[in-house]
C-alpha cells in the first residue's frame, strides 16, 4: 500500500501544478483531448485491477464495479474528448445597440487554474475521476485527494495514473485529516468536494479564506413516495435494487419510503419475494453483496437499528468478525416521526417505511425536512407526479425507478440546500472548472472615429 503523502510534499505538489498551469500546456484543446483519451485508457486497461481494489476496499461485486464505476469513466472521458470544441470554443455574441453594434464580442470559457478534487470512499472511482475529466476538459491542473477508507483504490491511483495522464498536471494526494487539512491551507482556484455535509462545512470555511469557488456534492435522505396507483411488484423490485447496490452506501440510495397506508402489506410481501429471488441463500453469504466500509459505519448502523421503534419485517441480521461487516437488507415498518431511522442519512441497507394517507401528507412530510439530493416517486397518476414536482425541492426527481439517474449523460446531477450545490456529469462537470469571460474588442476604425469616451445608453441619457 502506498504511503500517505508527506506534508512538505503537498506544498511541492501545489507549486508544481501552479508552474505547469502557468506554462500554458494544459490549454490547447488537442492536449486536453489526448489527456481525456488517456484517462479512458487508464480506466479501461485497468478495469480488472480497479474492480479488485473495490473488492478489497468495499467487498464490491465485480460486475457492479465495472458497470457503475469503470464504464462511465471510459465512456464519459471519450465523449468529453469528442465534445470539447462545442464546450470550450468561444461563443460569439452579436451586439445590437446603436453605440456598440460594431464591437467584436465573445464569451470565452478559460480554465480556472489549479483545482482540488476531494472524493469519498463510497463510489471512489467515479467520484474522483468524474470531476477529473471535467477539470481536464476545462484545461485545469488538478490535485486529487481520495478517501483514506479506500486504501487499495487510492494506492492504485497514486501508483498508476501518472502512466497515463501528465503527472506535471495531475497529482494524487494520499492521506487522512492531517494531510487534507494541510492541503486546504493553500490557495486553489476551485475545490470540488464530494462527501458529507459536516465536512462540507469545514471545506467551505477553508475555501472562504481564499474566496475559492466551490462545488459541494453532499448527501442526505433521499425519500421514495409510493402511491396506490403504482405497480407494487415492480416498484418493490426497483426500490430494493436501488437500496442493496453497494449495501445502500450510495448518495442516491432510497433512504426511506413514504407509502400510502393501504399498500404497505403488499409492498412488504413484494420486498420479501424479491429479496428471496436476488439472494436465495441470503445476502450475507453472497459475493454479490457489498460489505459495510468500516467498523465505525457498521457500529452506526447497528446503533440506529437498535434504537428504532419500528418493526423489522425483513432482514435485521448482520455478520461481523475479521474484515466481514455484512449487514442484511432490512425493511422496517411502523416508523413514525421522531424515529431514530428518520434522523440522519442511513447510508446503509436499512429501509424504513412511513405510512401516509395521501400524496399531500407525503409532500408535507418532505417539506418539513432538508431538500434531498434525489426524490423518487412510484406512481401511475399523472396529477400526483405533477403535484409532487411542483410542490417540493430536490436535486433531481426520478419517477418509477431508482439510482439510474447517475447513468444519464445529458442531465445535471447535484443537490440543493443541505444536499449541496454545483452540478456534475459531462458538460456540467466541465462547467465547474471554467469561468465565463466577456471579451470586447473595439475596432480601431471606431476608436479613431469617436476619440471621446464611449457613453453607453446615450438614448436613455437623452430622455428628459
Ligand atoms: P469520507 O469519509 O471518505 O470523506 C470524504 C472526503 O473528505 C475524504 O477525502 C476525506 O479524507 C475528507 N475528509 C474527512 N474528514 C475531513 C476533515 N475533517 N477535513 C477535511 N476533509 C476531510 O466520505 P463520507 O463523507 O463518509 O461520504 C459519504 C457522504 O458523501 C454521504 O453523505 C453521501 O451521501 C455523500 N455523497 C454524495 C455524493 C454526491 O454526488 N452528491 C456522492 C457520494 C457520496
Amino acid at each position: 500500500m502506498a504511503e500517505y503523502t508527506p506534508i512538505p510534499e503537498i506544498l511541492n505538489i501545489h507549486k508544481e501544478l501552479r508552474k505547469t498551469f502557468r506554462s500554458g500546456i494544459t490549454k490547447p484543446l488537442e492536449w486536453r483531448r489526448h489527456q481525456l483519451r488517456q484517462l479512458a485508457r487508464f480506466a479501461k486497461e485497468n478495469a480488472d485491477a480497479l474492480a479488485e481494489c473495490l473488492r478489497l476496499d468495499l467487498g464490491r461485486p465485480k460486475q457492479e464495479a465495472i458497470m457503475a464505476e469503470v464504464a462511465p469513466i471510459v465512456s464519459r472521458s471519450l465523449s468529453s474528448a469528442e465534445k470539447l470544441e462545442e464546450w470550450a470554443n468561444p461563443e460569439t455574441v452579436t451586439l445590437t445597440a446603436p453605440w456598440n453594434k460594431t464591437f467584436r464580442t465573445s464569451v470565452e470559457r478559460p480554465p480556472k487554474g489549479v483545482v482540488l478534487i476531494i472524493s469519498p470512499w463510497n463510489y471512489p472511482i467515479v467520484l474522483t475521476l468524474q470531476p477529473l475529466y471535467g477539470a481536464i476538459a476545462a484545461g485545469c491542473c488538478a490535485a486529487l485527494k481520495t478517501s483514506e477508507f479506500t486504501p487499495h483504490w487510492s494506492s492504485f491511483l497514486a501508483q498508476n495514473l501518472s502512466k497515463y495522464v501528465d503527472p506535471s498536471a495531475y497529482r494524487v494526494i494520499l492521506g487522512a485529516i492531517p494531510e487534507i487539512t494541510k492541503t486546504l491551507e493553500f490557495k486553489w482556484d476551485h475545490i470540488f468536494y464530494t462527501g458529507n455535509g459536516r465536512v462540507g462545512r469545514i471545506i467551505a470555511t477553508a475555501a472562504a479564506k481564499h474566496l475559492t469557488p466551490l462545488t459541494l456534492e453532499l448527501g442526505g435522505k433521499s425519500p421514495v413516495i409510493v402511491d396506490s396507483t403504482a405497480d407494487i411488484t415492480i416498484s418493490a423490485k426497483r426500490i430494493l435494487w436501488g437500496k442493496i447496490n453497494n449495501s445502500g452506501q450510495i448518495c442516491v440510495a432510497p433512504d426511506y419510503i413514504l407509502a400510502e397506508r393501504s399498500i404497505i402489506p403488499r409492498l412488504v410481501d413484494s420486498f420479501k419475494e424479491h429479496y428471496q429471488a436476488f439472494y436465495p441463500q441470503g445476502a450475507l453469504v453472497s459475493n454479490c453483496y457489498s460489505r459495510i466500509v468500516s467498523d465505525a459505519h457498521f457500529a452506526r448502523l447497528k446503533g440506529l437499528l437498535g434504537r428504532t421503534q419500528g418493526k423489522i419485517v425483513l432482514g435485521g441480521k448482520w455478520e461481523e468478525g475479521e474484515g466481514k461487516r455484512g449487514f442484511e437488507p432490512t425493511v422496517v415498518v411502523d416508523v413514525k416521526e421522531g424515529d431514530a431511522l428518520l434522523e440522519e442519512e442511513l447510508f446503509g441497507p436499512i429501509l424504513p417505511i412511513v405510512a401516509v394517507d395521501n400524496i399531500d401528507e407525503a409532500i408535507d412530510f418532505l417539506n418539513d425536512r432538508d431538500h434531498p439530493l434525489t426524490l423518487y416517486v412510484f406512481s401511475n397518476d399523472e396529477n400526483a407526479k405533477k403535484k409532487v414536482i411542483a410542490n417540493t425541492m430536490s436535486g433531481s426527481v426520478w419517477i418509477n425507478d431508482t439510482f439510474q439517474q447517475v447513468g444519464i449523460d445529458e442531465l445535471p446531477f447535484g443537490g440543493v440546500g443541505e444536499s449541496g450545490y454545483g452540478r456534475q456529469i459531462m458538460k456540467y462537470s466541465f462547467d465547474n472548472f471554467v469561468y465565463e469571460r466577456g471579451i470586447v474588442d473595439v475596432p480601431y476604425e471606431y476608436v479613431l472615429r469617436s476619440p471621446t469616451l464611449i457613453l453607453p445608453y446615450p438614448h436613455i441619457l437623452s430622455l428628459s
